[in-house]
């Protein structure tokens, strides 16, 4: 019986606090904090079972030190922004209370997606015997425990591993973002980026695509992108000669985002507007659609995975473990769209894993450190079931 603070009340929070509701016997009590105290109280409305809400700064280590200070939780699952990783991290530190979250920390005026800088409290957080669990989403989160998996048990030696991640679904937009478009955006606007022959190798921004064969959706556009999975799996992955990470665009997603690149809509760096200072890719998330609000007449499915390349008893093979997930049934389970969900339920899961002591360490850790085994049962058990397919 566990008691847990859980930060941000984004669309992976709601669907985090709901899937914890689920699990009672591990979730006992539950407090939800974020800056805006009135989305914590729209959550907890919505579920069967009572739950403490808070408002919180979470750029304020002290605020969320006194928080935790407060509740006394077993762990803090963070589903804020990468912005606050380090801020949570620190009050975490001074507390001596375990840290989970679901991206690696970025600072605010550079899009970098390294986890060097959360991977720096390594010592600090093993010397208090405390455990932080970094990128427990679904990829990176899932997809790391995939690849942990087939190294376990598919292969010998995994030689290539390409991350594949297709969004097929429609909600009905002309543009919207899936998860927060400030870091969404982020994300594609920088350099690709793949790892081959022991070296990084680094493109500009969506030049190479190709069309990948999804499981139970067909062949889709995908383009290359540099995703901070690639970086710890490059680390853990014994043996590995190339890792690359794809996901799909359609073309009117493709549009409108050339579109506002070239009038400078996503840009980072400030701009003075009528004497205030306002950067250009916060108010464009002001004006575009909530993700959290997507999931309402979302259709088609999700289909993410990892194709593996390598040996097996001497034999050349070629494997891919996925999952495929469909949005309206997401909404029909916990009002959310797809996206959040295939983050919110490894949240929880990874926060199940740490709370029972079946994933345990002091010191800063990354989801294929530890045996796939019980987090790939308790995919199928809550609702992300995977397949493992054999590829020509
Ligand atoms: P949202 O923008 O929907 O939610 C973010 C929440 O964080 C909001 O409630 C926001 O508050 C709150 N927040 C922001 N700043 C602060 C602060 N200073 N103090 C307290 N709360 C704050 O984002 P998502 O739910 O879409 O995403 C949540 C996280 O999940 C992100 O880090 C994202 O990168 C990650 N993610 C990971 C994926 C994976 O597979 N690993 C996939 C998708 C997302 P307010 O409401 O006041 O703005």
């Amino acid at each position: 019986m566990s008691k847990v603070l859980i930060i941000g009340a984004g669309g992976v929070s709601n669907v985090v606090v709901q899937k914890c509701c689920q699990v009672p016997d591990v979730f006992e009590d539950i407090v939800l904090a974020s800056r805006t105290l009135s989305k914590c109280d729209q959550i907890a409305a919505s579920l069967n079972r009572p739950i403490t809400t808070a408002q919180v700064d979470a750029d304020d280590p002290d605020q969320v030190a006194a928080l935790i200070r407060k509740h006394k939780p077993d762990l803090v699952i963070n589903v804020a922004l990468p912005y606050q990783d380090l801020p949570i991290m620190d009050a975490c530190l001074e507390t001596g209370v375990d840290y989970l979250d679901t991206a690696n920390y970025e600072p605010i005026d550079v899009a970098k997606f390294e986890y060097s800088w959360q991977w720096a409290y390594q010592d600090r957080y093993k010397t208090k015997g405390i455990m932080a669990l970094l990128g427990s989403g679904f990829d990176p989160g899932v997809t790391n425990v995939f690849c942990a998996y087939a190294q376990k048990h598919l292969f010998d030696e995994i030689h290539t591993i390409d991350i594949v991640d297709c969004n097929a679904g429609d909600h009905g937009h002309p543009f919207a973002t899936n998860f927060n478009p400030e870091i969404n955006i982020r994300e594609i606007t920088q350099k690709g980026k793949y790892w081959e022959a022991g070296k990084w190798i680094e493109i500009e921004p969506m030049s190479i695509s190709k069309d990948i064969d999804y499981p139970e959706v067909g062949p889709k556009r995908s383009y290359l992108l540099y995703h901070e999975e690639l970086e710890s799996l490059v680390k853990f992955v014994k043996g590995l000669k190339r890792i690359r990470f794809w996901m799909t665009f359609g073309e009117a997603y493709i549009n409108h985002l050339q579109v506002l690149q070239n009038v400078g809509m996503t840009s980072i760096e400030p701009v003075e507007y009528e004497g205030h200072k306002i950067v250009p890719l916060q108010f464009l998330k002001a004006v575009l659609p909530d993700p959290g609000s997507l999931g309402v007449n979302y259709k088609g499915k999700t289909s993410i995975g990892c194709i593996f390349e390598g040996v097996k008893d001497g034999q050349p093979k070629k494997q891919m473990i996925y999952n495929v997930c469909d949005h309206a049934a997401c909404f029909k389970e916990v009002k959310a769209q797809a996206v959040s969900y295939t983050t919110g339920v490894p949240a929880m899961i990874g926060a199940k894993m740490l709370l029972t002591g079946q994933w345990q360490g002091k010191g800063v850790f990354n989801m294929e450190q530890f045996d796939p085994d019980p987090f790939m049962e308790a995919l199928n058990q809550y609702g992300l079931p995977w397949k493992i397919i054999d590829l020509p």
